[in-house]
């Protein structure tokens, strides 16, 4: 290519900017990258009245956190001079002139309006995507490019941000692809070179509704503060109508800079799938070292557990377990909130009876309970108090603890054992839970239930 690509990204910040424009933005992004050129942010905030800072700041935010960078960021409202510089011109050479119309709210005001003075020519452009586009522009009529002097239309300022900026290639929804005859007419006025334009087609929602900004849409920082990977949402955009010619599916942002193909994205919409985005971000998860793993995990998990002195040390041991199930990090917080985590931590307490079996098959049973259980839960603690502390692991203690369940009823012990740990009708295996919550503690709960089946048997015996 010739002159130096310049692709922008030109937001309006009058709504939370969705999956499907950060998407746009990426794909601008690899382009420009890609051919040794220029990638930049825009702010289109000349709707003054519904621009807002918060979506603005959002915007920088979630590149940041998405790790786009951009070369340099323009303002549009800061460049207003320069818009309304070409609309003088644009009249001063009778291509535009001023309208004296009423207003259409009925409030018999009388606008001095700008229009474009139309030649209703046929425009054509080459989009990178979807072909040769031919469209006559008569039905356009004069259309209004300045609501006065003083306060030019979306069009112009569009048109000549893109010509100030030397943006060569114009990267955008499709929903744009009906502004582009009036652009490129106004390009043509006012002297700037057209730029290529690929048009992508719009995103999809998961129930195939049409993503919008302003319909609490999702935005990759809603991923994010649910423990998403920025490295997962990339790849999981980049795939949203392109993926490469191998079908690899795990890729990074230097894969895509390599494998990227504008030319090659569908015309069709497509569809954002969360149940993707988790199996791509599982996949990044596995990636991570253990120690990093467990320093993110852990801003997941209240600081009620967080800041108990044993943390650290089970917190280690039981995501090794949670790893294998869980496809993002805000779903330690979901386990947590479901009260699977705290008898990780916390000596559970609950009614002696429960350690008896599952509630429907305890009925006519509490006198087995009573009577028998409780030296069931000793020998599995002398048993457990047998393994050195240094070889503590679930394996070693199934091993141990296994001939003895067979032999004294495997259903019956293992029940108690397990809720002797976790309290819980329904939590992971005994064996894992002794290893993740060490080897005193084992024996201290299983004692304590043995103490309190003991108790029960003597209330009863009174
Ligand atoms: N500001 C427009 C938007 O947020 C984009 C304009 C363009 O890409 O030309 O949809």
């Amino acid at each position: 290519m010739s002159s130096h690509v310049i692709t922008r990204f030109p937001p309006s910040p009058t709504g939370f900017k969705h999956i499907g424009n950060y998407r746009t933005a990426l794909f601008a992004y690899l382009f420009a990258k890609q051919n040794d050129g220029s990638f930049i942010l825009r702010i289109e905030d000349t709707d003054k009245a519904r621009s807002e800072k918060k979506y603005e700041q959002h915007i920088y935010d979630t590149l940041e956190w998405l790790k786009i960078p951009y070369e340099k960021v323009f303002v549009q409202s800061e460049h207003i001079e320069s818009h309304k510089k070409y609309l003088k011109k644009l009249i001063d050479e009778d291509k535009a002139y001023v309208s004296s119309e009423e207003a259409k709210d009925g409030s018999g005001k009388i606008n001095d309006l700008v229009r474009f003075r139309n030649q209703k020519e046929k425009i054509t452009f080459d989009d990178m995507i979807r072909g040769p586009i031919e469209i006559d522009t008569t039905d356009l009529g004069d259309f209004i490019i300045a609501k006065n002097m003083d306060e030019p239309l979306f069009h112009i300022a569009v048109v000549v941000d893109d010509f100030e900026e030397g943006v060569t290639h114009v990267i955008r929804g499709e929903d744009h692809i009906s502004n582009t005859p009036r652009q490129i007419l106004l390009q043509k006025a006012i002297g700037a070179p057209t730029p290529k334009y690929a048009h992508l087609a719009l995103l999809l929602s998961g129930d195939r509704s049409k993503m919008a900004s302003r319909k609490g849409a999702v935005t990759p920082l809603y991923y994010r503060d649910r423990g998403y990977l920025p490295e997962a949402m990339i790849n999981c955009m980049a795939l949203l109508g392109w993926h490469p010619s191998d079908d690899q599916e795990i890729l990074s942002m230097d894969e895509l800079l390599q494998k990227f193909d504008l030319s090659k994205v569908q015309k069709a919409s497509a569809i954002f799938d969360e149940v993707k985005l988790n199996w791509i971000n599982r996949e990044y998860m596995m990636k991570i070292p253990i120690d990093e793993y467990c320093g993110i995990a852990r801003t997941f998990v209240s600081t009620r557990l967080s800041s108990l002195p044993n943390f650290d040390e089970v917190f280690e041991k039981a995501l090794q377990n949670v790893r294998e199930r869980i496809s993002y990090f805000g779903e330690i917080k979901v386990i947590e909130e479901a009260g699977d985590l705290d008898y990780l931590f916390i000596d559970p307490s609950y009614e002696t009876s429960s350690l008896l079996c599952a509630p429907k098959m305890r009925k006519g049973k509490e006198d087995l309970m009573l009577a028998d259980l409780r030296p069931l839960l000793e020998k599995v603690s002398a048993l457990l108090s047998e393994i050195d502390a240094s070889e503590w692991s679930a394996a070693l203690i199934k091993d141990t603890v296994w001939p003895y369940t067979e032999e004294a009823g495997r259903g019956i012990v293992l029940w108690a054992y397990r809720v002797a740990l976790s309290g819980k009708e329904k939590s992971p295996d005994p064996f894992t839970l002794s290893y993740i919550i060490g080897k005193n503690e084992t024996i201290s709960r299983l004692n304590k239930a043995a103490t309190s089946l003991q108790q029960a048997h003597n209330d009863k015996s009174k």
